[in-house]
């Protein structure tokens, strides 16, 4: 599902679909373990429901949920769901 970023005023390169920009929320799945991000800006095909990130944020969602499963193994939160949250300052 995950793409090359795109800038926002281009259509989506897989349908043509208008792109619009929404905060999603990811879940990843480890050796049993799941986290979630929410709240990641990135923007959506209205038609097929392609997600684009800003450039460069694909590899810093990437990142962050590498971070939350190490917090997992540390905490042994295997039982307990895991979410990273994006809030405003
Ligand atoms: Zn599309």
């Amino acid at each position: 599902m995950m793409k090359k970023p795109d800038v926002s005023k281009e259509p989506c390169s897989e349908c043509g679909g208008h792109l619009k920009k929404k905060y999603i929320s990811q879940a990843f799945e480890r050796g049993g373990v799941t986290v979630k991000l929410s709240g990641i800006a990135a923007l959506v095909c209205s038609k097929c429901g392609e997600i684009y990130f800003q450039p460069g944020g694909s590899e810093k969602v990437v990142e962050a949920a590498n971070s939350l499963f190490k917090l997992a193994t540390i905490e042994r939160q295997f039982k307990r769901p895991l979410t990273g949250e994006i809030c405003k300052a």
